[in-house]
């Protein structure tokens, strides 16, 4: 198996190394050549230019920083027959316009959105993956490879899709991290109050929130928001205002929260009342 990978930052590079110890071929190229040497001492071959590391291999990876700098590294090269892959972090509406500009370069396109940090990548049982969305065709053709540094999860042939599951599920993560910040800042320094224990409860409370996530999947699906009557948005939002008043009493900022509280309140004066919180997406889409 060959490829290419261009840009060795500390994800690039993680990716590498994976491909090197299963055995692949890898060409590599970095804008600092130094990155590469490190490389080149582990088997991977060093391209002088993007465009001699992309005649290199029909399987052209890039993990760069932005979607600027895919264009900037790839503007000189031929990606005619190629098959390019972009793990660079980016919008879906970005993703797009990759596919788009590759077609035009007559390149497949796959796009890639890496659910994992660089310790985890080559790492069995990490729980590490990646989304890719795009040309289906591609992703047959290479998924074994692909599937080397971390799982590979395929989200159709919507070039965006890959990006929009990622950060979808980075702003998952956003909110949880707002809530933990806001739970942590309340307790912290309170008598008797350990913050280590704190957190075990903390841990325990959120695991058993978690699946109430599929109900609420239930229910935007079917779009019937009836709410079993001891948690509709009504009593959360009268539930809410001790949770502001009690972070004032601590001298906490509200601010992580008030957002998601407000949007609550709003449903509640538009007639939500009795149903369940899942209905507040059609608030937030509108
Ligand atoms: P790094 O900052 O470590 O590396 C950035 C890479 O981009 C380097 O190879 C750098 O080259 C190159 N680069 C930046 N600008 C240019 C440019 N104008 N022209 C040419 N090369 C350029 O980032 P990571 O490796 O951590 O991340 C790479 C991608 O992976 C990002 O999109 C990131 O969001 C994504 N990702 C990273 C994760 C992480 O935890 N690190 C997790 C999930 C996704 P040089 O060495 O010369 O500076």
């Amino acid at each position: 198996m060959t490829l290419t990978v261009l840009g060795l930052g500390a994800m690039g590079t993680a990716l590498t190394r994976a491909w090197l110890a299963a055995g692949h071929h890898v060409t590599v190229w970095n804008r600092t050549p130094a990155r590469a040497e490190r490389l080149a001492a582990e088997g991977a071959t060093v391209a002088a230019t993007p465009a001699e590391a992309v005649a290199a291999n029909r399987l052209v990876v890039t993990c760069l920083l932005d979607h600027a700098s895919v264009v900037d590294v790839l503007d000189g090269t031929d990606l005619a027959g190629r098959d390019l892959v972009d793990l660079t972090t980016g919008t879906p509406a970005q993703a797009r316009d990759r596919a788009e500009w590759a077609a035009g370069r007559g390149a497949r396109y796959v796009d890639g959105g890496i659910m994992a940090v660089p310790p985890m990548i080559g790492v069995p049982d990490s729980g590490a993956y990646v989304f890719y969305s795009g040309s289906v065709d591609l992703f047959a053709e290479h998924e074994r490879t692909l599937a080397v540094p971390a799982g590979a999860k395929w989200v159709g042939d919507d070039p965006g899709h890959a990006a929009l599951h990622d950060v979808a599920l980075l702003g998952g993560m956003t909110g949880l991290f707002a809530g933990v910040t806001h739970a942590f800042a309340l307790v912290h320094g309170e008598k008797d109050i350990d913050t280590g224990e704190f957190a075990t409860l903390l841990v325990d409370w959120l695991a058993a929130c978690l699946p109430f996530t599929q109900r609420m999947a239930q229910r935007i699906v079917t779009g019937d928001y009836t709410s079993d009557v001891t948690s509709n948005l009504a009593m959360q939002v009268t539930a809410n205002r001790t949770m502001v008043d009690t972070a004032v009493d601590q001298g906490v900022r509200p601010d992580l929260i008030t957002p998601y509280l407000d949007l609550s309140a709003r449903g509640v004066a538009e007639g939500q009342g009795a149903e369940d919180g899942a209905r507040l997406i059609e608030l937030l889409r509108r």
